[in-house]
């Protein structure tokens, strides 16, 4: 425990608890995490996993589009360096190639809440191949009228002929990868990325009719200092965007090498990284955005935010989300889907992948059923990632069990976060405190019966 001393600044102690958590900890995208997900080397095992499919779940479909015109020195996706567009025609024929295979197995009459374009860069598709990928998806897929469409943008390889071929097929979101406009930092992370750009995405955007989009930002990058992310801030709110993502740099070179050329810059210290997160919550808020679970911000009348306090926000491989009990299914290298009972992941290299589908077989190489203790945790987790409190009684009803019980050997941890003001607790209810919030990963993982085990693997809680 921290010793609290009364005459102690609150910046100093705040410097300290953070230094003292601040460890290798997961993001709880899952849970378990991936890193438990195990190789799936027979077909059998291969099709049991499939089958683990809830009849009844609205869909939430991910198409991952790994090509990437240039390598930013920071990025820790699965993504494939190429100046060659005629690459991504040969991804298409085995996208379909899985949708096919995939499709019968969901149901016939089961429409899609939800569809997410990430990457990589999905605007690296020129506009025909987009064109070709919404028939591929339209033609095998009724969506709800309502349905999230949504895709992840990057400025420096976009045109406007681009943005009219996603908007065509039914995108009503973007989100743009703008990481900080410093051009001192742009150079150190190999992404040149001038506000002009940023500017002239957003008017498309506007213009195709896709009214809502996010600014994803990071801090934590080489050259960032307090002040010169303060004006990266000022700069972005300037765009008026419904929701940004504030997310840590999460430096994991033994696992993405090219994140090694960092060192030689200057990364920030953790005092710095504490500042940034602070100033940025603190400006955020000021400019009328909701605090949303760990690292989101939107407007208030934002659908997350009212999904925040009715406490129905989710949480899941693609961040925050609204849709409750969906079954997603991942289409692409990497991709990972998700059902009330299993994770399963696809190859992450491109000839396996094409490898499998060419022998009419599922291109999944890793996955995992989850236990009745798991899909405890995995609740109670999400739920704390998203509410950032829990009612133990709520919960013990809602999961069938004593909560107390349950979790009594969590108890002595919870006790200890207390003690240090990461939490309020009392026989009923845990509530994170403004602390305690830049510090959700390690409070979760006190309910992560794995954790510990793999914890070198992960990046640090900042
Ligand atoms: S950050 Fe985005 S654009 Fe840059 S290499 Fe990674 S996936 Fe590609």
């Amino acid at each position: 425990m921290v010793q609290m001393n009364n005459s102690e600044p609150a910046s100093s102690l705040a410097t300290r608890l953070i230094a003292k958590y601040n460890q290798p900890v997961p993001r709880y995208t899952s849970y378990p995490t991936a890193l438990k997900f195990c190789i799936v080397d027979d077909t059998a095992s291969r099709d049991a996993l499939c089958r683990e499919t809830d009849d009844h779940a609205p869909l939430s479909l991910y198409f991952h589009l790994p090509f990437c015109a240039r390598l930013c020195w920071f990025c820790g996706c699965t993504k494939i360096i190429s100046t060659q567009s005629g690459l991504a025609d040969t991804y298409l024929d085995y996208l379909e190639l899985e949708v096919d295979l995939v499709r019968p197995g969901l149901g016939a009459d089961r429409t899609v809440a939800q569809l997410h374009f990430g990457g990589g860069t999905p605007n690296f598709l020129t506009p025909e191949q987009i064109q070709r990928l919404s028939q591929i998806i339209h033609a095998r897929f009724e969506f709800d009228p309502d349905a999230e469409i949504s895709v992840e943008i990057d400025p420096r390889t976009l045109t406007e002929d681009k943005v009219q071929a996603f908007r065509a097929l039914g995108v009503n979101r973007a989100s743009m990868g703008v990481q900080d406009v410093n051009p001192a930092v742009q150079k150190a992370i190999h992404r040149i990325q001038p506000s002009d750009m940023n500017r002239r995405a957003i008017d498309w955007l506007r213009q195709s009719g896709i009214q809502n989009f996010n600014i994803d930002l990071i801090y934590g990058l080489p050259r960032q200092t307090p002040e010169s992310f303060a004006d990266t801030l000022d700069e972005v709110l300037s765009y008026d965007p419904d929701r940004f993502a504030l997310f840590s740099y999460a430096h994991v070179p033994w696992s993405k090498p090219a994140q090694k050329i960092l060192e030689q810059a200057e990364l920030p210290s953790p005092e710095a990284k504490i500042a940034m997160h602070a100033q940025s919550v603190e400006r955020l808020k000021q400019a009328g955005y909701a605090h949303i679970g760990m690292d989101h911000f939107t407007k208030a009348d934002d659908s997350l935010a009212v999904a925040q306090r009715s406490k129905t926000l989710q949480r899941n491989f693609q961040g925050y989300s609204l849709f409750k009990d969906a079954e997603i299914c991942g289409f692409g290298i990497s991709a990972i889907s998700q059902s009330p009972k299993s994770y399963r992941q696809n190859f992450k290299d491109l000839e396996t992948y094409y490898a499998f589908l060419d022998a009419g077989k599922r291109p999944v190489d890793r996955g995992y059923l989850l236990s009745n203790d798991d899909r405890i945790r995995r609740q109670v987790i999400m739920r704390l990632m998203c509410d950032m409190e829990l009612d133990f009684r709520e919960m013990g009803r809602a999961l069938d069990i004593d909560f107390d019980s349950y979790f009594a050997s969590e108890r002595n941890e919870l006790n200890r976060l207390s003690r240090d003001g990461l939490i309020t607790l009392d026989d009923n209810r845990l509530v994170v405190t403004d602390l305690g919030r830049i510090l959700i990963r390690p409070i979760a993982a006190v309910f992560d019966r794995y954790y510990g085990k793999d914890q070198a693997k992960y990046s640090k809680a900042l």
